[in-house]
């Protein structure tokens, strides 16, 4: 199985500010790259990798910025361009920007790299045209290396290595099935009633956070105090980002690990407006801002968390099933009663018709275990029924 090992990279000035020419020279290339496509499209003609890479080597007489950066990377960038294309359509593809988008870019190539261990807390890699740049050793590489990604994130650079852990993928475990929401009140509620959640960002950082984004309103654009605010902002990003990964990871598994079958909430809908209501009855500015903050960094992170279940479900030999969300908030687990006044508020779910009274999200989460449970052909296990028996759970937030 293919896996990814990020590890945080020392580059010497020298390295770093070919670094900078080479995601320089990248972004271009996917720039030019999709301006030729779209040019094509729009006179009913079409464009593809083979002769982009040509027109590409060419190209480099003209352009000596182009010959200086490794040309595995820059096919590279074209063949995502390609791929990018053919997944979203020529001209939802986006370009990118300078200020907005942190270089990155990949040698694909495993032939060309080689790497070593220097000492307990340092290796080393050896790249085209960088050549040897030394990491954080962190943790084993665990596999053999099929290519490499350099990119800078939250201000700093690291590596990322694909690598072939020569692992077989996991015979089914034979676990319970769950299913999980997306809370309202928490980050992740399951049906069997465990609720998990972590601050992504402190109040101190979300007040520190808003501050920085003032100064920044006030600074001239281009000044170098400027640069210097939005450094910081990055960091602090990166931080709550690092943060959210780390979560989304430690979830991932724990729910693969304990459960044979995960079902989830498609990712498309689903109401949120629900949970900007929630907010105005706690307390507080700070506090509302703080939670505000901590919700919509969730709402990018579910993302994350189906796409770390499925890689974590091969793991550990589970399955996922996504269900489309369709009022499994509303729906009464214990009846299959549906109305929307049966939630009561934020946290506490009633229903009108046999009064049973739960967790919101932990019914909600029901409702989804029962609709994978469905989609799946094991409805017979009845999860309608066995939810039933089950006391009402009145577990506070
Ligand atoms: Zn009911």
């Amino acid at each position: 199985m293919l896996t990814g090992r990020r590890y945080l990279l020392a580059f010497t000035p020298g390295q770093e500010t070919f670094a900078e020419l080479v995601g320089d020279a990248c972004r271009m290339v996917w720039n030019t790259g999709l301006e030729q496509r779209r040019a094509y499209r729009r006179r009913g003609a079409f464009i593809g990798y083979v002769e982009q890479a040509r027109q590409m080597a060419e190209a480099k007489k003209d352009f000596p910025w182009l010959a200086e950066a490794p040309s595995h990377t820059l096919q590279q960038t074209l063949r995502d361009l390609e791929k990018a294309c053919k997944t979203h359509g020529t001209f939802k593809v986006r370009w990118r920007s300078k200020r907005k988008n942190a270089p990155s870019f990949r040698f694909p190539d495993p032939k060309h790299i080689a790497v070593e261990r220097v000492s307990r807390r340092w290796g080393r890699v050896r790249l085209p045209k960088l050549g040897w740049v030394r990491f954080r050793w962190t943790r084993p590489l665990g596999g053999m290396v099929r290519n490499v990604t350099v990119l800078k994130d939250g201000g700093r650079w690291y590596i990322s290595f694909c690598v072939e852990d020569g692992l077989a993928e996991s015979t089914p475990n034979g676990k319970p099935p769950v299913g999980v929401d997306r809370g309202v009140a928490v980050a992740v509620a399951t049906s069997d009633g465990w609720m998990r959640d972590r601050e992504f960002v402190t109040l101190g950082e979300a007040v520190r956070l808003k501050r920085l984004q003032q100064q920044l309103a006030r600074q001239r654009k281009g000044s170098a105090r400027r640069s210097a605010t939005k450094a910081k902002i990055g960091r602090l990003n990166a931080r709550v980002r690092a943060r959210r990964t780390d979560f989304v990871a430690w979830t991932a598994n724990r729910l693969t690990r304990d459960h044979g079958l995960v079902v989830v909430e498609d990712l498309k809908v689903k109401n949120m407006t629900a949970s900007a209501k929630g907010t105005l009855e706690q307390p507080g500015s700070r506090v509302r801002q703080k939670a505000g903050l901590n919700r919509s960094i969730l709402a990018k992170g579910w993302g994350g968390l189906l796409a770390a279940l499925e890689h974590k479900a091969r793991c550990n030999g589970s399955r996922i099933v996504r269900v489309p969300p369709a009022y499994t908030s509303q729906t009464c687990a214990a009846c299959g009663h549906c109305a929307p006044d049966n939630r009561e508020s934020q946290a506490v779910f009633r229903c009108r018709a046999c009064g049973h009274q739960a967790n919101a999200d932990v019914n909600a989460a029901k409702n989804i275990l029962a609709a994978g449970l469905a989609v799946t052909g094991r409805g017979d296990l009845a999860a309608g029924r066995s939810a039933k028996r089950q006391p009402p759970e009145t577990e506070a937030v």
